[in-house]
């Protein structure tokens, strides 16, 4: 997993809450060196898990921007995936909070 911004791999850090993927530029030489965001690994898995669901058929991964991620595949082609942020609560309307809690119901459901 590499950072588009600076090029170095990106690592992974436990924090109280989460884990994370940060940016070992960032990590090690600070924002000024590095602006790139760190990915929550929730996100990422799911990221992931939308593009594949080999692992191994991955390559690489590039963090374009704190939104996008590039899957670079083995077998050469590289998909481009966007987030949209949510992080901001006051983002959300009701019927986005409605879907949210629909789709996480169906997915304890079909979770089993
Ligand atoms: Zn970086």
């Amino acid at each position: 997993m590499k950072c588009d911004n600076c090029g170095k791999h990106y690592r992974r850090k436990i924090t109280k809450t989460q884990a994370v993927w940060m940016c070992a530029g960032y990590l090690t030489l600070g924002k000024e060196y590095c602006p790139s965001k760190q990915i929550p690994e929730t996100v990422l898995e799911n990221q992931v898990q939308a593009v594949t669901s080999d692992i191994t058929t991955i390559k690489e991964i590039i963090v374009a921007d704190k939104n996008t991620l590039r899957f670079v595949m083995k077998d050469g082609q590289t998909i481009s995936r966007q987030r949209k942020d949510r992080s901001r609560s006051e983002s959300w309307t009701p019927e986005m909070r409605e879907a949210a809690r629909q789709s996480a119901i169906r997915r304890r459901k079909s979770d089993g």
